[in-house]
């Protein structure tokens, strides 16, 4: 991993339909690479699970923090070869599990999450191989559900009540705990895990109302097109995802030469 002490820019990502494409985790490896050569630090930015995404940075050969389950959860570089996980919300999983099993039954709801299904219903729904969806089942704080059609406005406000939220991603929607959001979890490692000197400029790529504020928070943003697309944002859009159009996307943005 090469670094730098005061690098003056961070680039938060998210995977699924910005760095991540249908080729793998390979490219994307490279590519990120890449960047952190130039001593820019890019951190993950994601709703999969802390086992999921440490198991992609160690494929990478990157010892790096990341910002895990939609912003609930925090991976921070310890011991070599080895991460701290860190919840920062004060819901855990079992927690959102009860209250959509609650409000499940109480609203007569068609739909299910990762913690109904088997490790066979999982890797079928998701496309995972065994090891990933075991990994994305090692959930400490959001559980994504499948849903035939929308989700009625009463399972939204009922959520609510119990300091719960719902939030798109790519093609699961996501219960967290309301205080979940990336830009929360972006600043707060930014105070955990602080190379910096100065307060760095925050670059932020996502494509999905997951990533919202993230975008809306950085100082440079650019929306990759993907599935769920967010048309209502003001920052640079590109044309391709997947690891060549992230560093088309950083390029043009002015981060790498
Ligand atoms: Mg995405």
């Amino acid at each position: 991993m090469t670094s730098t002490k005061h690098p003056p820019t961070v680039v938060f990502t998210d995977l699924d339909h910005t760095l991540l494409d249908a080729r793998g985790a390979h490219p994307a490896g490279a590519a990120v690479r890449r960047v952190w050569a130039h001593g820019i630090p890019v951190i993950p930015a994601t709703s999969k699970t802390a086992a999921e995404t440490i198991a992609l940075l160690r494929l990478w050969g990157l010892h790096a923090p990341a910002v895990v389950e939609n912003g609930a959860v925090l991976c921070l570089p310890g011991r070599p070869g080895r991460w701290r996980i860190l919840r920062i919300v004060s819901q855990s999983y079992a927690t959102v599990r009860l209250a959509i099993k609650r409000l499940r039954s109480a609203l007569y709801l068609d739909m299910a999450g990762f913690g109904d299904w088997s490790l066979t219903d999982l890797m079928r729904e998701t496309g995972l191989s065994p090891p990933q969806a075991l990994a994305a089942r090692q959930r400490l704080a959001s559980e994504p559900l499948r849903w035939r059609g929308e989700p009625p406005e009463t399972f939204l406000d009922e959520l609510r009540t119990v300091g719960l939220t719902a939030i798109g991603g790519g093609r699961f929607l996501t219960v967290l705990p309301m205080e979940a959001d990336k830009a929360v979890g972006a600043c707060r490692l930014l105070r955990e895990w602080t190379p910096f000197a100065h307060h760095p400029r925050i670059v932020a790529l996502g494509d999905a109302p997951n990533d919202r504020r993230l975008l809306e928070l950085a100082d440079l943003a650019a929306c990759l097109p993907g599935p769920n697309p967010l048309p209502d944002i003001d920052c640079l859009r590109t044309q391709r995802a997947g690891p060549q159009g992230w560093l088309e996307t950083l390029h043009r943005l002015g981060v790498i030469k």
